[in-house]
């Protein structure tokens, strides 16, 4: 049996790290056009580089919570992926063996000329003047927006081979990578685990757990673990 968890900002929710598009979330605080995309980076690294030193250094300072550790039950006995929108490696410090970043993992750094020499810097900041192994300046290994997801056919490859598909705290309005659920067979169970989600924006076949990441996992988990 296998199973893939595609995890959202919302499953870090309860850790304390903001989410995206809820109220009182990132968003509403700074302005993607200004820190998320490669245009910012090119017009205003510094800003850029602070933004995320400061999504690293607020990271550095949580822990995972019940529903990352709870997934780490659910490997005991099935053969689980995790695939994550996240940049935060909570899934990881949870205990998680098989982690895909879609958007890739605030921990690394990458060169700003290529998509490659990588450097892992934990929660070290990133400045201005720090190189890669190619003298570019380092960048946060991060997915921006209008960049390209390198990551997407491999999940698309995992998502294809699931049996059950557990998507948690993912409002599914960031694309390409929403668009993944729609790559899975057609008798894969999905479950979406969210509070807000509407059951009526969801497909017929998919069941909808309207709660907090933590209930959510700790309940499907007992239901598939005992069933
Ligand atoms: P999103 O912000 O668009 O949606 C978050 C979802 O989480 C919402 O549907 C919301 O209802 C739900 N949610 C809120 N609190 C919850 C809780 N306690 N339990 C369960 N669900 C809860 O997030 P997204 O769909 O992941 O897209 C956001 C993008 O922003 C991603 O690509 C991600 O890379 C990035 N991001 C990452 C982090 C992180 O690394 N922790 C944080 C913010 C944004």
């Amino acid at each position: 049996m296998k199973i893939v968890v595609f995890s959202g900002a919302g499953i870090s929710a309860e850790s304390g790290i903001s989410t995206f598009r809820d109220n009182g979330g990132l968003w509403d605080k700074f302005k993607i056009e200004d820190v998320a995309t490669p245009d910012a980076f090119s017009k205003n690294p510094e800003l850029v580089l602070e933004f995320y030193n400061e999504r690293r250094k607020n990271i550095s300072e949580v822990n995972p919570n019940a529903a990352h550790i709870t997934i780490t039950k659910l490997e005991q006995k099935f053969d689980v992926t995790i695939i994550t929108q996240n940049i935060d490696d909570l899934h990881e410090r949870a205990g998680s063996k098989n982690v895909l970043h879609l958007h890739g993992c605030i921990t690394v750094a990458k060169s700003s000329k290529i998509d490659g020499h990588y450097k892992y810097i934990a929660y070290d900041d990133i400045k201005i003047g720090d190189l890669a192994e190619d003298y570019s300046q380092l960048r946060p290994h991060v997915v921006w927006f209008g960049e390209e997801v390198p990551e997407l056919e491999n999940a698309a490859a995992i998502i294809q081979q699931a049996d059950i598909m557990i998507t948690v705290g993912s409002s599914l309005n960031v694309y390409p990578a929403a668009g993944l659920i729609h790559a899975s067979k057609t008798d894969c169970q999905h479950f979406v685990i969210d509070p807000n989600v509407e059951e009526l924006k969801l497909p017929e076949n998919f069941t909808l757990i309207k709660k907090n990441a933590g209930e959510g996992m700790s309940d499907l988990v007992q239901r598939l673990t005992l069933g």
